[in-house]
């Protein structure tokens, strides 16, 4: 009988892995992501399979959660073959890219302060280096278009359709015969919100005989996006105004873009105070340059910009700083500037120098859009710090900080409970990709409102389908 067990995002949100394994032996792993945050040691460890064994990889989307420890399958000798839809593939070289020179950076800067003690061997070599990266593109792939099915083995048949929630995600459909039956298992990815700027189209999924959905937060409800967004223009407005400058710390994916359709909303609307707008993130710079690319898949706004304008998200005011010497000469504006700089929760990146020359400073302003996970700089400060140590420097903070938590690119508890309304059939529901108490909510809601019995998924435990 098949199974489906999982290797990650089990009573957890990141490091998704997904095995489903057929009757005949077949072995689809769906999504390879890497632990972030407290997790992040488990990424060293094996995985709980062997690599080598795994037939077929599906990617639902590029978030690092999700792709993160691809490298890794590969290093320790996966060859089968890849799906993925084209931006997907595309944006996941950025993110991967990123990474594996993020962690040679690391790994290079631990060297060299335990080279000095003596004790360089006990440095950990990176999870995966640059090189890794480019061999893991090498090995064969095929793109997933929404809606087509693809035959992906004797019997079985992949079907991808658009999940929302970043450019190129899917909602993973499996379809495959055992013992002449013919049955359905889907895998959610992360769902998106149809009030999204960016990426509003979520698809529907007919049947399941199985889900495997996320719930990230699948305990609560988003506040309105249109009064989120009122906020960060009046922000906007009120610092530009007041001759300050605003600094914006945001995830390369997604939030950037959104960002960028808010401010070019007020360009166009004469809405923005006279400024300059950088956006200062080489990785950012390269995921707009992919958004923008696939212009068609974006929604109405983007594409009407598109038309109008040439370009989805760019304006005469708008200047891509990737150069380093560019980046630095930021520093010499006095007034006027917004600049959106990653990392999103200020870990580290661009953003800390903008920090160390802009916080202290009463008439600028920091508007935060994303979420700050705990321990984590951006955390600090929303929660109100006077003070923070950057570069072994302490800055006081006066510059005023808004927290604007109604965007999102998940659906809340409400989205994801809709979603699965609109299912003409659905058999067993299983939980995957959230916090234990969160999915204790959901599953109590999902009882509530739909009826239904959900399981919430352990840890490499076999859910028989
Ligand atoms: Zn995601």
């Amino acid at each position: 009988m098949a199974f489906v067990r999982s290797f990650g995002a089990a009573e957890v949100v990141t490091g998704s892995c997904h095995m489903l394994r057929l009757k005949s032996g077949i072995r689809i792993l769906v999504d390879c992501g890497m632990f972030q945050g407290r997790e992040e040691e488990w990424n060293a460890g094996p995985f709980g399979f062997d690599p080598k064994k795994v037939d077929l990889l599906l990617i639902t989307h590029a978030h690092l959660d999700h792709v993160g420890r691809i490298p890794k399958l590969v290093k320790e000798g996966f060859e089968g073959m890849i799906v993925a839809t084209k931006p997907t593939f595309e944006l996941a070289q950025v993110v991967l890219m990123d990474s594996a020179k993020l962690m040679e950076e690391e790994f290079r800067t631990r060297y060299r302060k335990a080279q000095r003690r003596g004790e360089e061997k006990q440095v950990p070599p990176p999870l995966y280096t640059v090189e890794d990266v480019e061999n893991l593109f090498l090995l064969p792939h095929t793109y997933a278009r929404y809606d087509k099915p693809l035959k992906v083995a004797k019997g079985v048949r992949v079907l991808f359709r658009n999940a929302g929630h970043i450019l190129g995600s899917a909602t993973v459909e499996i379809d495959y015969k055992e013992e002449g039956v013919g049955k359905t298992v889907v895998f959610s990815g992360d769902l998106g919100t149809p009030h999204d700027i960016v990426t509003p189209y979520v698809a529907d999924v007919p049947k399941a005989d199985a889900l495997f959905i996320e719930s990230t937060y699948g305990d609560r409800n988003h506040k309105s996006l249109k009064k989120s967004v009122r906020e960060f223009k009046e922000a906007v407005r009120k610092t530009l105004l007041n001759r300050g400058n605003v600094i914006i710390p945001s995830f390369a994916i997604e939030r950037t873009q959104e960002v960028l359709c808010l401010l070019k909303q007020m360009y166009r609307n004469r809405e923005l105070p006279h400024c300059k707008i950088f956006l200062d993130s080489p990785m950012a710079i390269r995921a707009t340059h992919l958004f923008s690319k696939y212009h068609n898949e974006l929604g109405p706004e983007c594409r009407r910009f598109y038309r109008e304008d040439g370009d989805v998200f760019g304006f005469p005011w708008l200047r891509f700083t990737s150069d380093v010497e560019d980046s630095k000469r930021i520093n010499e504006i006095e007034r006027g500037a917004v600049i959106i700089a990653g990392s999103g929760m200020c870990t580290g990146g661009r953003i800390l120098h903008h920090f160390k020359n802009r916080l202290w400073n009463e008439r600028n302003c920091v508007i935060f859009v994303g979420y700050q996970a705990e321990g984590t700089l951006g955390r600090h400060i929303v929660e109100g710090a006077q003070w923070v140590r950057i570069y072994n420097e302490d800055i006081r903070i006066r510059a005023k900080i808004y927290t604007i938590n109604g965007f999102s690119a998940h659906a809340d508890q409400r989205g994801l409970i809709e979603w699965m309304r609109r299912f003409e059939k659905l058999g067993k529901i299983a939980l995957i990709h959230g916090e234990k108490e969160k999915q204790l909510l959901f599953k109590k809601a999902i009882r509530k409102q739909l009826g239904k019995r959900a399981h919430i998924v352990r840890y490499k435990e076999k859910i028989f389908l």
